[in-house]
């Protein structure tokens, strides 16, 4: 069932947790709820649960109004992230017991139901002690599904586990929530793990959405510095819009002057990737681009780089090898400290720390960003 959240706002005291928002949540789809730690997201859910009044706004489900009803009387059940199983039952009486609360019977074809898409039946007779975190974890999934909800709120349902297993869960939880087709909302502060399995994603910084979308529009289009910097690693460059023409934005950056091998730095973009509205000759950007759209030529080599690259000279100052590539860092005069991952397909050795290079990419993989925001913002370094 849609969900529809309408200028829901949430006060304690005098700290604001959730500013006036407005977001629909389509029926069927797997929709995620991005942020750090305290920017709102579990106040968000809490609201569409029930276990949280708003301050201001309705909450509808569908056509229906139920920002008063109480959390029991709404179609919808929450997986916590210590899933809350009843120590002294078994596997199937935990699944069962939303079914015989409500006084229904018989209940084992619809217990064997849940148990097998969650593929647990070898182990209904266990007790929860007696199940690592992951199978804990699909009994609560099992327990909330039974009762048949409208919509699932997951709050960091895979918090508890280690890296494997949730990746493992990710997939699991994408596959579960496919078989049954009902609205899932998942908060999370994991971007791989948001991005991993919903459809939409809204970015939640310091109690307002700042971007939705599909995961990819978020990645490859970030409309702001958080985004940018929280959904992986973005390098933001400072500069100043030179032209806007048909052919789209030109650039310059402040460091600009021309390399070793007196090729100058160039940037361009199409105008459809500048997040500044109406932007013209002499506004202040932030051009970004993303470390594994760069290439790297050698200085020496820069006259191979085609002309219709954008381009920044630079040095390298460290390079990291991973294995399937290897990462760098690379002073420019544009700006310190970029970042570039490469495949290691045709590694050049050449290409170490103290060599000076040319950065080059298609200027369709860039973006521009408002240069008045903070530049670190969801690095985890910015001043909050
Ligand atoms: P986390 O991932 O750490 O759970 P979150 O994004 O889910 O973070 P919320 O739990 O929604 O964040 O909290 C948002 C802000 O509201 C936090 O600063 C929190 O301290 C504050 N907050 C939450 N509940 C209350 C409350 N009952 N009284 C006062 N402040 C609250």
């Amino acid at each position: 069932m849609t969900i529809t959240l309408s200028g829901v706002s949430k006060v304690f005291g005098d700290f604001t947790a959730v500013h006036p928002l407005d977001l629909t949540i389509p029926e069927g789809s797997f929709f995620a709820l991005l942020g750090a730690s305290g920017c709102g997201k579990t106040t968000t859910l809490r609201m569409i649960a029930g276990l949280e009044a708003p301050t201001s706004g309705s909450v509808l489900l569908g056509e229906e109004d139920i920002t008063s009803l109480p959390p029991h009387r709404r179609p919808v059940n929450t997986v916590f992230q210590n899933y809350a199983l009843f120590p002294h039952l078994d596997v199937q009486d935990n699944v069962a017991f939303g079914l015989r609360r409500r006084g229904i019977k018989p209940v084992k074809k619809q217990v064997d139901e849940m148990l097998e898409l969650v593929q647990l039946g070898p182990l209904a007779r266990r007790r929860p002690a007696q199940l690592s975190g992951g199978q804990q974890q699909r009994v609560a999934l099992a327990r909330a599904l039974i009762n048949r909800p409208r919509v699932l709120l997951l709050d960091e349902p895979l918090g508890a586990l280690d890296l494997k297993l949730r990746r493992q869960m990710q997939l699991e939880l994408k596959r579960i929530q496919t078989e049954v087709g009902i609205t899932f909302v998942h908060v999370t502060h994991d971007q791989e793990e948001a991005m991993t399995m919903a459809d939409t994603v809204a970015v939640m910084y310091a109690g307002r959405v700042e971007q939705r979308g599909a995961p990819a529009e978020l990645y490859e289009n970030p409309r702001s510095t958080f985004v940018a910097n929280f959904l992986g690693t973005s390098n933001l460059v400072a500069a100043e819009i030179t032209a806007v023409d048909a052919a789209g934005i030109q650039l310059r950056t402040d460091g600009s002057g021309g390399s070793a091998d007196g090729a100058d730095d160039k940037l361009r973009l199409p105008v459809e990737r500048c997040a500044v509205e109406g932007a013209a000759a002499g506004d202040k950007v932030l051009v970004g681009v993303r470390p594994e759209k760069i290439a790297l030529a050698l200085a020496a080599d820069a006259s191979s780089v085609p002309p219709d690259r954008n381009r920044l000279t630079g040095r390298i100052r460290d390079a990291s090898y991973l294995g399937v590539s290897t990462q760098y860092v690379i002073d420019s005069p544009a700006c310190p400290e970029l970042a570039v991952y490469e495949q290691n397909v045709a590694r050049d050795a050449r290409l170490a720390p103290g060599a000076d290079v040319v950065l080059h990419w298609d200027p369709a993989h860039t973006f521009a960003l408002d240069a008045a925001q903070d530049a670190e913002a969801g690095t985890g370094e910015e001043a909050l």
